[in-house]
């Protein structure tokens, strides 16, 4: 029996996973779900699957979790906080972690998992984007297995069959969708709303990613957590616009044989195949009709109207905290743009201005990390603050 900890479980990759968990009653089961501060919608998932441990990322909110818990007649045991999540995570309480928080936030829990040697479904890329190395690193010597969730990383780990891309690998190339506005110029999205950034054309996915998705600077995140993931330096990453979002990623090899992942953009699929590697194991996901479809469009990025996805590119080739600094700051005007304090146009302006302000360190440790991430955010907030952004 597979015991699963879920950290963002009330989240959309949190709800997949769970929806892929409860097809395989005999075979696994979720013990630990773990939320942010959404008490009432931890509660009633633990009251539909049943597991050992709930977590609440906010230490205040123990009461309450426990309340609902009483209320409903639960058995599953209340804890609040940081360090109790990651207390849980390296416990026995579960072999396989779906590391699904959103943002930064999500590193310590990860990193637990990664050095307590479980099998780790990482959905949260901001973790390999603030600390790639330290995070392989830590995985690579506690004997962890990492299956990339995030579908381009997910497609590329099954071309390239669980392994680094050595040097038989010409290059990968990552999809996008081009995100709710491919096709526009930037005098166009200069007044483009929330509730207009977050419509993603092809998938349903939390707030923060689908704003990254609309600026590509998910794509640009991508590169980077590619890089740590494959071992592949920035020159044999590509990046390939593809707005029926069917060809997840594609890895060309030096022999010039092109293995593609192909699939409905349904994250269930990806999780399934970490739940299950090596073997495969049902999702819930119906079969692709490709004649339905009837074609397959490919271009490449308008790095003019999206600069995100150079701006993550140059990050990468800066090394150091700059993708730190690129993250953070980014992870606040993101922020400040579904609170309505920023347009969509300074997201990007924002990044920039931070990249261009704060010096690059190396990323020799977890300290140095932090810091540029807290110097970046303050940044950020300051720039918005004054209105040297807005
Ligand atoms: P959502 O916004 O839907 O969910 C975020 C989850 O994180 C919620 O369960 C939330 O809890 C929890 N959370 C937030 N802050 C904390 C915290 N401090 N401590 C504990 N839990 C916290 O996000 P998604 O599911 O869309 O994305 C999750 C991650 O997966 C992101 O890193 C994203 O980039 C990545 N990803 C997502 C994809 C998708 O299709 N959605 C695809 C590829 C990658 P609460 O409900 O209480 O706020
Ligand atoms: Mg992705």
């Amino acid at each position: 029996m597979q015991s699963i900890a879920i950290l963002g479980a009330t989240g959309s990759i949190g709800t997949s996973a769970l929806d892929v968990i409860a097809r395989h009653p005999d075979t696994m089961r979720a013990s630990v779900l773990a939320a942010g501060s959404n008490v009432s919608a931890l509660v009633a998932l633990c009251a539909t699957h049943r597991p050992m441990h709930a977590v609440i990322g906010e230490a205040d909110a123990l009461p309450a979790l426990r309340d609902g818990l009483d209320s409903a007649g639960l058995d599953t045991r209340a804890h609040a906080g940081g360090e109790a999540l990651c207390e849980l995570v390296a416990s026995d309480a579960c072999d396989t972690v779906v590391a699904a928080i959103v943002g930064a936030a999500g590193l310590d829990s990860t990193l637990a998992a990664a050095r307590a040697g479980k099998r780790l479904l990482l959905a949260n890329k901001e973790s390999l984007v603030l600390a790639g190395e330290l995070l392989t690193g830590a995985a690579r010597a506690a004997g962890a297995t990492i299956v990339p969730i995030d579908s381009e990383h997910n497609a590329i780990f099954q071309c390239l069959h669980g392994r680094e891309a050595g040097a038989d690998v010409r290059r990968v190339t990552l999809t996008a969708s081009g995100g709710p506005f491919r096709g526009r110029d930037r005098a166009a999205l200069a007044g483009v709303t929330p509730a207009e950034a977050v419509a993603h054309p092809k998938w349903s996915m939390g707030p923060k990613i689908s704003v990254d998705s609309a600026t590509l600077m998910n794509k640009g995140l991508e590169l980077i957590e590619a890089h740590h993931l494959f071992d592949l330096p920035d020159a044999r990453l590509e990046v390939l616009v593809h707005p029926q979002s069917l060809v997840h990623s594609l890895v060309e090899f030096v022999d010039g044989s092109v293995l593609a992942q192909l699939g409905l953009p349904d994250m269930r699929t990806a999780l399934a195949v970490g739940l299950g590697w090596p073997r495969r194991l049902a999702s819930g996901v119906g079969p692709l009709d490709l004649a339905a479809h009837g074609r397959l469009d490919f271009e490449p990025p308008d790095l003019d109207t999206f600069p995100c996805l150079a701006l993550a590119r140059g990050a990468l080739r800066a090394g150091g905290t700059a993708p730190a600094t690129l993250n953070a700051a980014n992870e606040v005007a993101v922020s400040a743009f579904l609170q309505g304090r920023i347009g969509f146009l300074s997201i990007a302006a924002l990044v920039e201005h931070a990249l261009a302000a704060i010096a690059v360190e190396p990323a020799e440790s977890l300290a140095a990390l932090g810091e540029a991430d807290t110097r970046a955010r303050r940044h950020a907030e300051h720039a918005i603050a004054t209105g040297a952004i807005r």
